[in-house]
């Protein structure tokens, strides 16, 4: 074990790490090793690995830092001589930063330390050496918060506070009579120090440590710790990250952006990661530290100049008054900004991607602290990668597989409805910190959030500012109102992640916790009130405020078009109205893939034929009823041929249980005795008659066709009459007669034959042909045994996942929330199968069927209508099983067709 590499250097021009060893070094590790490999100016320092990370959570702390010590103390020793400085040294001091950085980037999720290396004798040293004082002190009480709150783990006595040295500083500027931190001079800081020393000592127990390595080490183990956080595993199960992954720590040398005026930390974009315009953008603020931008404490400033005069216009500022009060980078350190434009556009090229960077300038010298590939809307996402394209900086193939087909979710999603915002009451406005519509109740924490949300409730959720303490009220809530921060501000970045709605910064807004309140111009909002969040705009509106289907751009049509250009599966939808085809045509469906019949019946006087049909007590009688129904099958059939003019459409045979038709109220039952003539208690009997223990497992599909062959025989000659009906008037209709729930091939044979049969008969009947075929769905775990045989008589194959799962799991369908947040929870199952398809259990039975089913009939078509058609893993999944095509809901087509285009590229 002692011959494993668990520290990696860089500095200087040279790296041990490059940027593709991000498995082990983490994003921010590998890039911060591969900066410095292209001359990018980076602070020197070291990477400790996730397998360490690992170690430490099966060896245990003591064994791991026994394991880690030697490399740590030569790593440290190569710091102090790129550094001139050593640890703990009063003259010269070594400083570092230790943060946390997994192998995908977990935005707030982990938690840093600052200026560690810090002690008493140190400071007063230091204050000698650089004759700013100010700043020494300042660097020392914000390294005893950060340790304090991330290693020593201090509590807040109330939740609502962050940490509990935030309210010290306050009751000290408000002794003082200040508004800002910036305002306290080098002895009220020193007065901090002293406070906060002695909160630590109250509240653990311990003297704040002195030594440098204690310091070191306290902090190393944290940032190991917070891998397991709750914050962390939450968002690693929101994002799909797997635990096994571990975070790496990265210790680099200080560099400071809180020395005076001269000194800034920021963040900055290469492109706008709300719309993906081609613009670089960032945030700043002068002598702080990178801590502050991010966490919305103080408004930050823009770092180009048209960032400066757009946010001017927005909060109605003259130019004169918006360079007075809101300077850019570009105007007050030029040179500093044109070596931060060089190196963004230097980076962005080498990593071909928009990146996420942070910088400190100190004393005038820039600083790049870290690079990512930037996280970005759905919308940003596809323009950006449209544009690339265009630039020829990707080839096409890059392009569609830079984006991620269900954050194409976010663009299909509605937007306000522009005549209805026309008569809102505009409260407030902030910044539109990431896009789309959100109309909820207003709430003020994130457990309110999360439990409203719990219990079906539509909320948006307000905070001053958030911290990742409020990840599962964001998770939970329609969209975010903050009053502090930025667009690079915890509640920006982490919304934009999540495609949810968010306003952040809106200034005005006066929010109080305690009274669950906000105002703003003399408008109260209290909780449970109705606001409106427009994250394209910035503003906030009073009340509900209607919304309407999103409009798509021609960035998003040509993603389509070139989708389709690599795509070797088809996409078709499941509609079952006219309308729904329509949607679904609209975003590029090319046929349905499942109509369900039974929809249809619940409409108006439909349910009560249906009704009859079932409560018949004799085929003449069921017969009659069915012939009540057929004229109305007729019409909606008629209704989605016409709108798939030209595409094949499969309708699949009644499939749910009778008795979920039949009506199991007194009032109801009553209404059909009168109706039929019949006895109440009649009804009433056959209504019991049709209860069954599992009614999953009972008399439906195609069971039903089999002991009433009239039903399928209706529906036939519904189906085939619409058809024949429609080329009359030169519509094509191309009907895929689908049998549910077939487990024999006898089920089978018997209902093909009653439907050729009907076809037949038609045809004579209408002396005219149509061209139609007869397939049934793969839903039951036998038939994909059997498939063989099946396909023998079937011209397609239509896989119903979603039964398929429950009777392979045999968990039901309906029932399954009750035990499966524990199971997800226990790492038992990794997802719900009913939404991302079991590939190991379920897939080996579709891989099965499909096959067996091919071998006796080369010509079978195969396609899935399960849920699991429109979820991207699947989709791979069913391109890798050959199949020809996926169908889905109408908002999944354009996912579905864009990860069947990435899937073909994967799989060639
Ligand atoms: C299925 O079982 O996957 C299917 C598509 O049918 P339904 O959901 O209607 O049972
Ligand atoms: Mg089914």
């Amino acid at each position: 074990m002692s011959n494993i590499k668990r520290v990696y250097t860089f500095g200087d021009g040279n790296a041990e790490g490059n940027a593709g060893m991000k498995n082990l070094l983490g994003g921010k590790g590998a890039n911060l090793a591969e900066m410095n490999l292209i001359g990018i100016p980076v602070p020197p320092g070291f990477t400790i690995t996730t397998d360490t990370c690992n170690e430490y959570y099966t060896l245990g702390k003591d064994k791991v830092v026994e394991l880690l010590k030697p490399e740590v103390e030569k790593a440290i020793a190569y710091l102090e001589e790129i550094m001139h400085a050593k640890f703990e040294d009063v003259e010269n001091p070594l400083l570092v930063s230790v943060r946390s950085g997994a192998r995908a980037s977990m935005p707030g999720m982990m938690d840093t330390i600052l200026n560690l290396g810090l002690n008493d004798a140190v400071v007063e040293g230091m204050s000698r050496k650089t004759g700013n004082p100010r700043f020494v002190w300042d660097s020392y009480r914000r390294f005893i918060q950060m340790y304090g709150d991330v290693v020593l783990g201090m509590k807040p006595e109330n939740k609502n506070d962050h940490d509990p040295f935030e309210l010290i500083i306050e009751a000290l500027k408000e002794e003082k009579g200040v508004e800002l931190d910036t305002d306290l001079t080098v002895d009220d800081l020193k007065e901090l120090v002293a406070r906060f020393k002695a909160v630590v000592k109250k509240q653990t127990g311990h003297d704040f440590p002195d030594s440098a390595y204690e310091q070191l080490w306290g902090s190393i183990v944290a940032v190991f710790n917070s891998w397991m956080n709750e914050r962390a595993e939450l968002y690693r199960r929101m994002e799909g990250i797997p635990s096994e992954w571990g975070t790496a720590v990265n210790v680099q040398a200080m560099v400071y952006g809180n020395m005076g005026d001269t000194s800034a930390s920021g963040v900055c974009f290469s492109r706008d990661s709300a719309t993906g315009e081609n613009l670089f953008m960032g945030e700043f603020l002068f002598n702080a530290q990178g801590e502050d931008v991010v966490a919305g404490t103080r408004t930050p400033l823009q770092v180009t100049k048209i960032g400066a005069e757009r946010a001017g216009e927005l909060a109605g500022m003259t130019p004169e008054e918006r360079i007075a009060n809101y300077p850019s980078l570009e105007e007050t350190m030029p040179e500093a900004y044109q070596e931060l434009f060089n190196l963004q556009r230097k980076l962005e090229i080498h990593y071909k991607d928009m990146q996420d960077m942070e910088f400190t300038i100190q004393e005038g010298k820039l600083w790049m602290l870290q690079t990512r590939n930037g996280k970005r809307t759905g919308a940003a996402m596809v323009k950006i990668a449209m544009d690339m394209l265009a630039e020829g900086m990707i080839d096409e193939k890059a392009a569609l597989l830079r984006v991620d087909p269900l954050k194409l979710d976010e663009l299909l999603h509605p937007v306000f409805d522009q005549e209805a915002v026309k008569d809102v009451t505009v409260m407030a406005k902030g910044l539109a910190a990431s896009p789309g519509a959100a109309t909820g109740k207003a709430v003020f924490s994130s457990d309110d959030a999360a439990e409203w949300g719990a219990r079906g409730e539509k909320v948006v959720m307000i905070r001053v500012e958030t911290s990742p303490e409020d990840l599962a009220g964001m998770a939970a809530a329609e969209g975010i109102l903050t009053a502090r921060g930025g667009m690079t501000s915890h509640a920006a970045v982490v919304a934009r992640g999540m495609g949810k709605c968010c306003v952040s910064g809106a200034g005005t807004l006066k929010i109080d916790y305690a009274a669950k309140t906000m105002e703003a111009d003399g408008i109260v909002i209290k909780e449970g009130d109705y606001i409106s969040l427009n994250g394209s705009t910035g503003e906030i509106y009073l009340g509900e405020v209607a919304t309407k289907e999103a409009e798509l751009d021609e960035d998003f049509a040509a993603l389509m078009k070139l989708a389709d250009k690599y795509a070797t599966m088809k996409v078709r939808t499941n509609a079952d109205t006219p309308a729904d085809a329509a949607v679904a045509r609209s975003f590029g469906a090319v046929g349905i893939g499942l109509t369900r019949t039974e929809h249809m019946f619940f409409e108006g006087e439909k349910i009560k034929a249906m009704r009859e049909m079932i409560l018949a007590e004799n085929t003449a009688g069921r017969k009659e009823a069915l012939n009540k129904i057929l004229p109305y099958q007729l019409a909606d059939f008629e209704g989605i041929f016409e709108s798939m003019d030209g595409l094949p459409v499969t309708v699949r045979l009644l499939d749910p249980p009778l008795h979920e038709f039949v009506p199991h109220d007194e009032k109801g039952q009553q209404e059909m005795a009168t109706m039929m003539g019949l006895p109440l208690k009649t009804i009433q009997q056959r209504v019991e008659s049709l209860s069954e223990f599992n009614p999953m497992l009972g008399h439906r599909g195609c069971r039903l066709g089999n002991t009433y062959p009239e039903i399928t025989e209706m529906q036939t000659k519904a189906i085939i009459g619409a058809a024949l009906n429609l080329k009359k008037k030169g519509i094509t209709a191309i009907p895929e007669i689908m049998v549910p729930l077939i487990g024999t091939v006898e089920e089978f044979k018997m209902q093909e034959e009653v439907i050729r049969a009907t076809a037949e008969q038609l045809f004579a009947e209408y002396n005219d042909k149509v061209e139609y075929s007869v397939g049934t769905m793969i839903e039951i775990p036998r038939a994909t045994l059997i498939a063989d045989q099946i396909a023998n008589h079937a011209e397609f194959f239509s896989f119903g996942t979603n039964d398929l799962t429950q009777m392979t799991f045999g968990y039901s369908r309906d029932d399954i929330a009750s035990f499966l947040p524990i199971y997800l929870d226990k790492n038992i199952l990794k997802n719900d199968p009913f939404e991302v398809l079991d590939q190991e259990g379920v897939g080996q039975l579709v891989r099965l069927g499909a096959e067996r089913g091919r071998s006796t009939n080369a010509n079978l078509k195969v396609g899935i209508c399960g849920e699991h058609g429109g979820e991207p893993s699947s989709v791979e999944f069913c391109h890798s099983v050959g199949m020809n095509y996926v169908s889905c809901s109408p908002f999944r087509v354009p996912i579905a067709r864009l990860a069947a285009a990435q899937a073909a590229i994967k799989q060639a």
